[in-house]
């Protein structure tokens, strides 16, 4: 019987573990967005525009000024497990938004990807190809400065993935969603984000956060927004919650940071609603923005390859953090509208 002789184990080759972990890493066009943009701001850019076609599916190109990557090291930029970010030793410490080296070589593996770049103090940029985790020669390129990534027919490599992928219009919805929390975490960095002739999405740098909040969110966010300062056992939270005359019919309008990382975290959201649970009625959703700050030893974001969950050391001491601080503001805010209601 076949089935009772072991098949040889071998070993995957490099364009198979790829393929693989871009599975992970890469869901669909909004979450190669995000990789593009967060290696961006790794690189300290100050302008990132973002453009895309077809929701993404066709084209997803993102410009940065950033420090660029130098010529010779544009090949490991695309080989897996290869950063600038983490030296190996630590990984409690993280400082970056990017540190596993998975998301170039995924993205190369899935589409077309071409990375132009000019390393900051270089006289000349260099350019480098991959096509279905293929990777071309470098060469010679023009630009002034910065990084541009171009990826084109994301997930032509996996057609079985390219069938998960929703309409035009959901996939640039969640394309939008994902820069807009990217900038409401860097809210000194300029952001546009454009389909052809269409600008869906601007920010222009903010000296003050709450602008910023106020941009994604809403104008009227500004005057219903109750500002967060509190402290416990080296957590700080910060950001602004909304009135409960705010809330929404939908949890869109929740952001959620975690030393300047948007997370989508149960746990937090979780406090988020409790904080609010006895001033909402059944069925509303609170908007807020809340800023998580703590030792990168406290978190631990390397609990998957999308980086967007978290665990914490002391769980129980970041929601309870989160739920007093809200409903001190919100009885504080309580009596600002009061106020204003009876003048
Ligand atoms: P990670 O961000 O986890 O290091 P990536 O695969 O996203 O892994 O990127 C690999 C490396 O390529 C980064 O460590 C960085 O050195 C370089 N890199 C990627 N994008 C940029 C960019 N826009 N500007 C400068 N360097 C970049
Ligand atoms: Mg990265």
């Amino acid at each position: 019987d076949h089935k009772m002789t072991p098949r040889p184990i071998r070993q995957l080759d490099e364009g198979a573990i790829n393929r693989i972990a871009a599975g992970e890493v890469v869901e669909r066009p909004a979450s190669a967005v995000k990789e593009l943009v967060e290696n961006a701001l790794d690189a300290g850019a100050s302008r990132i525009a973002v453009e895309i076609a077809e929701g993404g599916r066709a084209l997803i190109r993102v410009t940065d000024d950033g420090h660029g990557i130098a010529a010779a090291d544009l090949p490991l930029a695309l080989s897996r497990h290869a950063t600038s970010k983490l030296d190996g030793d630590d990984l409690l410490a993280i400082h970056s938004f990017g540190f596993r080296g998975e998301a170039l070589p995924s993205l190369a593996a899935v589409g077309r990807l071409k990375i132009t770049s000019r390393a900051a103090g270089s006289p000349e940029a260099a350019q480098i190809r991959a096509v279905a985790g293929r990777v071309e020669e470098v060469r010679p390129a023009a630009l002034t400065r910065g990084t541009v990534v171009e990826l084109r027919d994301l997930f032509f490599a996996t057609p079985a993935r390219l069938k998960f992928l929703k309409t035009e219009r959901a996939e640039t919805m969640a394309v939008t969603d994902t820069i807009r929390r990217l900038a409401m975490a860097a809210p000194e960095v300029a952001f546009t984000l454009s389909d052809g002739d269409r600008v869906l999405f601007r920010a222009d740098p903010h000296g003050d956060p709450l602008d910023r909040l106020a941009l994604v969110i809403g104008r009227d966010f500004r005057a219903d927004a109750l500002p967060l300062d509190a402290e416990r056992d080296g957590f700080r939270l910060g950001g602004h919650a909304a009135l409960p005359t705010y809330s929404r019919g939908n949890a869109a309008h929740q952001y959620l940071f975690v030393n300047g990382r948007p997370v989508r975290d149960r746990m937090l959201q979780g406090a988020l609603r409790a904080g609010y649970a006895d001033v909402l009625a059944g069925g509303r959703h609170p908007v807020a923005a809340l800023f998580l700050r703590c030792d990168v030893r406290l978190v631990d974001v390397n609990v998957h390859p999308a980086k967007t969950e978290v665990r914490f050391r002391e769980a129980g001491v970041v929601r309870g953090l989160i739920v007093s601080a809200l409903r001190h503001a919100l009885a504080q805010g309580g009596h600002r509208s009061a106020r204003v209601v009876s003048g």
